[in-house]
């Protein structure tokens, strides 16, 4: 086996700006426009702007719908940019051509899935139906479970990720599990996970939100049976991009999704009445599409799928580990010092592409501290004292280097030493944190 260049981790700053210096991947960061002194470590909540979004939505904008205007949507090719973007996004989870949709949003996806779902389990002759959760899993997730079990008379578990198999065994029939989990980065095994709740007789949804672009997904080989996620974290598709769906093709042509809009008929533009499913996943469509948001996202793949003559996703998770381990190296000695604990695994296989760090007072004063001094992460509030609040910091190998990594540390080291998180203009709570 050949060594990986980032196996070694780097022991000084100046170690950390030679290895990004030869770092194979340094060019895909220069794909992205980021503020001058900015160490930008949340890309897992909204990842960076490539360059040439701001160009291609003004030639969308100024060209597509200024001068085309109407004829765009078969000319520039918009009414089939769902399926075209869903493509692309295939390529990075595992699932095949003309399986996936770019379109409507996370949680609005996860409806869908869900009432499919449980639609097919019903069809098996399942009675009372049961969804099972993590109590940890990300509130949207839970609340649309929520909603759907009280449409559908289902009831909803929730457990801890260390009672899903106990609770598998207790029999359920829809598995709904983020594959990295937002507050602590912790990883699930997703192929053992699916192989165990389809043997207990269920059908499995992965959320993919903190997954796609950041860590190689393998959709058919861990044979999920539905999946969707978010184009606006890993995969740069600008704030409140479009999401995506994917559904096996074993189930596609079997459920219906509820939101029965024209967009996911057979005909859309016969106009007739009576609906009738369109086939595949082309029946997930609901109705017109936010274009300039999608254009927005295909060019956010177009920074991420660039690391395929570079060595795809493997080189992307191999760097990603690399800037974790030293992340975590480095904050090592804080852990006592400064009363932090670390939340997210050491293990490799257990871990996505964020550190999470908890903290029981001033978490939130802390990372606004931090922001303060150009290094950006944010704050997660935890429930309760067996969940404590986040620090949560993201790296996204595409754009974030060992010097990033090893200074925003040395920031970290000195806003606590210095106490300087106690100034009282960091406990001002913003809406968005
Ligand atoms: C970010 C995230 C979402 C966001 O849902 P939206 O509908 O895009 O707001 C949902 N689920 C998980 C697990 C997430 O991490």
């Amino acid at each position: 086996m050949t060594m990986h260049p980032h196996a070694r981790l780097p022991d000084s700053l100046n170690d950390c700006l030679a290895l990004d210096h030869n770092d194979p991947l340094r060019a895909l960061s220069e794909q992205f426009i980021l503020p001058e002194g900015i160490i930008y470590l949340d890309g897992n909540s909204l990842g960076a702007l490539p360059q040439a979004t701001a160009a291609r939505v003004n030639d969308a904008v100024t060209r597509q719908w200024g001068q085309g205007l109407i004829r765009s949507w078969n000319e520039a090719g918009w009414f089939e940019l769902s399926q075209r973007v869903g493509d692309r996004i295939a390529r990075l989870i595992g699932a095949g051509e003309g399986e996936v949709l770019a379109v409507d949003g996370t949680s609005i996806n996860l409806y869908k899935v869900l009432c499919a779902a449980l639609d097919l389990a019903s069809a098996r002759g399942a009675q009372s139906l049961t969804v099972l959760s993590e109590g940890g899993n990300f509130p949207t997730d839970l609340y649309i479970a929520e909603g759907v079990c009280r449409e559908r008379g289902a009831s909803l578990r929730s457990v801890e990720s260390s009672g899903l198999n106990a609770a598998l065994a207790a029999g359920v029939d829809v598995v709904m599990l983020t594959h990295v989990n937002f507050r602590t980065g912790a990883m699930h095994d997703m192929a053992a996970l699916t192989r165990c709740a389809q043997a207990a007789g269920a059908l499995v949804i992965w959320d993919l939100a903190h997954s796609a672009g950041a860590v190689p997904v393998d959709l058919h080989g861990a044979n999920a049976d539905f999946a969707v996620g978010c184009g606006y974290k890993y995969l740069n598709g600008g704030p409140g991009a479009p999401g995506f769906v994917w559904v096996h093709p074993r189930h596609a042509d079997r459920a219906l999704q509820p939101l029965s809009g024209w967009w996911g008929h057979a005909a859309p533009f016969a106009f007739t009445p009576g609906y009738r499913p369109a086939p595949g996943i082309l029946r997930y469509q609901c109705g017109s599409q936010p274009i300039l948001s999608l254009i927005a996202l295909d060019e956010g793949l177009n920074s991420v799928l660039a690391a395929e003559s570079l060595g795809g996703i493997t080189a992307l998770r191999a760097k990603s580990l690399a800037l974790t381990e030293l992340f975590i190296r480095r904050v090592e000695p804080l852990l006592t010092a400064h009363g932090f604990g670390l939340a997210t695994p050491r293990e490799h296989t257990a871990r996505g592409s964020q550190v999470s760090l908890t903290r029981s007072e001033g978490a939130y004063e802390i990372i606004q501290a931090l922001i303060a001094r150009g290094v950006i992460g944010d704050f997660r509030a935890g429930d309760g004292a067996a969940h404590p609040d986040i620090l949560r910091f993201g790296f996204t190998p595409l754009y974030v280097g060992f010097a990033d990594v090893w200074r925003a540390a040395d920031h970290l080291q000195a806003v606590m030493a210095s106490g300087e998180w106690r100034a009282p203009q960091f406990a001002l709570r913003h809406a968005v944190t």
